[in-house]
C-alpha cells in the first residue's frame, strides 16, 4: 500500500483521507520516501522541506475536527520562483541562492488555508527562462520517461516531480509555456490559468504582462481542483481578475466546437509522429461528438517573434532589482558601477544576461519604436485573431486545438547550444500568453524514440476565463487519449 499512496490522484487522495481510510501522515511519509529516493536521479527538488509531516499532522488534525476540503493534507510541489514565507526562493539563480523569502505569495497562502502540504521546492530554469530546465544554476531535471532527455521547462522540476510520483499535484508559472510544455514532454496535465485569473504575488516576475502560476496535475480533474482554490481576485496584485468574471452563468457544453488552425498546427518542423497524434486525438474527439473544424489565425505565425520582443523587455526592466543592494548577493568592484557589474556578472547565468542584453537593446530609444513598439501592435493583432476566432456568432468555434510541442522530449545538450533552436520550441504555447487567454496540456499518447515512450500533449486554448472549456475538452481527451496511444 505504502508505495501505492504515491500514485493516487488528488481526488482519490482526498477521497481516502476523508473516509479515514488513510491519514495525511501516511500519505506524505509515503511520497516523502519516493521523492527522496528519485532526487538523486533526477533533481526535479532543489529542497526537500523539512516540515512536510508537521504540516501533514496539522492536516490529521484539521480533518479530526471535521474539516473537509479537497487539498487538506495533499503533498505539493513548488516551483523555486513562488515565495513561501521562511524558506528559500532562489529561481535557480546563484544570484539568489541564500535569499529566504519575506511573505508567502497570495496562491501560497491560499494552499496553506486550504490545508496543503508543501514536499519542496522544485527546480527551473533560471528565472522561468528556458524550454528544459538546463538552465538551472544547480543542475539540469532530468525527464523521469528516459533520463537521458530534458523534462522540458522552464518548469521541469514540477512537472517531474508530479511524473514520477514525488508530488500529486505541483504550482508552476508560465509565461511563455512553461507549464504546458513541460507537462506535454512528462505525460502529465499542466494548465495556464487565463491571465489575472490566479494572483501574482509573490511570483517573481519575469515578463509581467505574460506571467500566470498554474496547477501540474495527473488528471484534468486535479488541476481544476487546484485551479478552483488558487483563482481569484487579489489587491496585492493589480491586474488580478474581478471575482465577478467567474459568476456569470457558464453555459455547461459537453460537445464543443474545436477549431485547429492547421496550417499553423501542422507547419514546417512539427516532427510526424506529433502530427499523426494530433490527427488521431482529433478524430477520437469527433468520435466523441465534437466538432473539428479547420480555422484560420492570421497573425500566429509572428507570436514567437513578437514574444522573444516582448518577454526579454519585461524581464530586463524587472531583473534591474537585482543588483546586489536591494536584491542578490552582492560582489564588491571598485566603484558603485562596478558592484552592479560583478553582481550580475557573477549571479545571473548566460541565458539571462542574453536576455537582460536582448530587452534594453529594444528598449533602448533608438530602437524601441523599430521593436518593443511594433510587437506591442503584432500583440494586438493576435489577440484579435482569438477573439474573431472564438466568436460564436460570427461561426467561431468555442476552443482552439493545436499539439503542446512540436517535438517529444528532446536529449539533454540537444538543444542548448542554439538558443534560436530552443526558442522554437515555444511556437505553440506563447500565442496563449501573449492574448492572455487559458491553456491546457493533457496527454495524447507517446512517441517512440530509442526504444522508449515518450509522452506527447495536446493543448487546448479557450477565451478568457473559461477554464470550464478546457475541463470540459481536457476530459474528454482524456477518456480516449488511452485509445489512439
Ligand atoms: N520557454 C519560454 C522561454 O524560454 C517560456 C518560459 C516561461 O514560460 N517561463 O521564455
Amino acid at each position: 500500500m505504502a508505495n501505492d499512496l504515491t500514485k493516487l490522484t488528488i481526488a482519490e487522495a482526498s477521497e481516502l483521507l476523508n473516509d479515514g481510510e488513510i491519514s495525511s501522515r501516511e500519505l506524505t511519509e509515503a511520497v516523502l520516501a519516493s521523492a527522496t529516493h528519485q532526487n538523486g536521479d533526477l533533481n526535479a527538488y532543489l529542497e526537500i522541506f523539512d516540515d512536510a509531516l508537521a504540516s501533514a499532522d496539522e492536516a490529521d488534525a484539521r480533518r479530526r475536527a471535521g474539516e473537509r476540503a479537497p487539498l487538506l493534507g495533499i503533498p505539493l510541489a513548488i516551483k523555486d520562483n513562488i515565495l513561501i514565507e521562511g524558506k528559500r526562493a532562489t529561481s535557480a539563480s546563484k544570484i539568489l541562492e541564500n535569499y529566504i523569502a519575506t511573505y508567502d505569495a497570495t496562491a501560497i497562502q491560499k494552499l496553506k488555508a486550504a490545508g496543503a502540504v508543501f514536499i519542496g521546492r522544485t527546480n527551473m530554469d533560471e528565472f522561468a527562462m528556458g524550454g528544459s530546465t538546463e538552465n538551472s544554476a544547480f543542475g539540469t531535471t532530468k525527464n523521469p520517461h528516459d533520463t537521458t532527455r530534458v523534462p522540458g521547462g522552464s518548469s521541469g522540476g514540477s512537472a517531474a516531480a508530479v511524473a514520477a510520483h514525488m508530488a500529486l499535484g505541483a504550482l508552476g508559472s508560465d509565461t511563455g509555456g512553461s507549464i504546458r510544455q513541460p507537462a506535454s514532454f512528462c505525460g502529465v496535465v499542466g494548465l495556464k490559468p487565463t491571465y489575472g485569473a490566479i494572483s501574482r504575488s509573490g511570483l517573481m516576475a519575469m515578463a509581467s504582462s505574460l506571467d500566470q502560476i498554474g496547477p501540474f496535475t495527473r488528471t484534468v480533474a486535479d488541476a481544476e481542483i487546484l485551479f478552483n482554490v488558487l483563482k481569484g481576485n487579489d489587491p496585492l496584485d493589480s491586474t488580478s481578475a474581478p471575482d465577478s468574471v467567474w459568476s456569470d452563468k457558464k453555459i455547461e457544453k459537453k460537445k464543443l466546437r474545436i477549431g485547429v488552425p492547421e496550417d499553423f498546427a501542422f507547419g514546417k518542423g512539427v516532427d510526424k509522429d506529433v502530427v499523426e497524434n494530433f490527427k488521431k486525438s482529433m478524430e477520437a474527439l469527433a468520435q466523441e461528438g465534437h466538432e473539428i473544424v479547420p480555422i484560420k489565425l492570421a497573425h500566429i505565425t509572428h507570436s514567437l517573434a513578437v514574444y522573444y520582443i516582448l518577454m526579454p523587455a519585461e524581464a530586463s526592466t524587472n531583473l534591474a532589482r537585482f543588483d546586489g543592494v536591494r536584491f542578490g548577493a552582492l560582489k564588491e568592484g571598485a566603484t558603485l558601477f562596478d558592484d552592479y557589474a560583478q553582481t550580475r556578472g557573477a549571479g545571473f547565468g548566460r541565458e539571462v544576461r542574453r536576455r537582460i542584453m536582448l530587452g534594453a537593446y529594444v528598449l533602448s530609444s533608438g530602437y524601441y519604436d523599430a521593436y518593443y513598439h511594433k510587437a506591442t501592435s503584432v500583440r494586438a493583432l493576435i489577440e484579435e485573431d482569438f477573439k474573431q476566432a472564438f466568436d460564436l456568432s460570427a461561426d467561431g468555434v468555442d476552443i482552439i486545438a493545436t499539439p503542446t510541442s512540436p517535438t517529444p522530449a528532446f536529449k539533454i545538450g540537444e538543444k542548448s547550444a542554439d538558443p534560436l533552436q530552443m526558442y522554437l520550441a515555444d511556437i505553440f504555447t506563447v500565442p496563449a500568453n501573449l492574448a492572455g487567454i487559458p491553456g491546457i496540456s493533457v496527454p495524447s499518447g507517446t512517441a517512440q524514440r530509442d526504444g522508449r515512450d515518450l509522452p506527447l500533449g495536446i493543448q487546448f486554448l479557450a477565451p478568457h476565463f473559461r477554464e470550464d472549456l478546457l475541463f470540459v475538452a481536457g476530459r474528454s481527451l482524456e477518456s480516449v487519449a488511452g485509445r489512439n496511444a
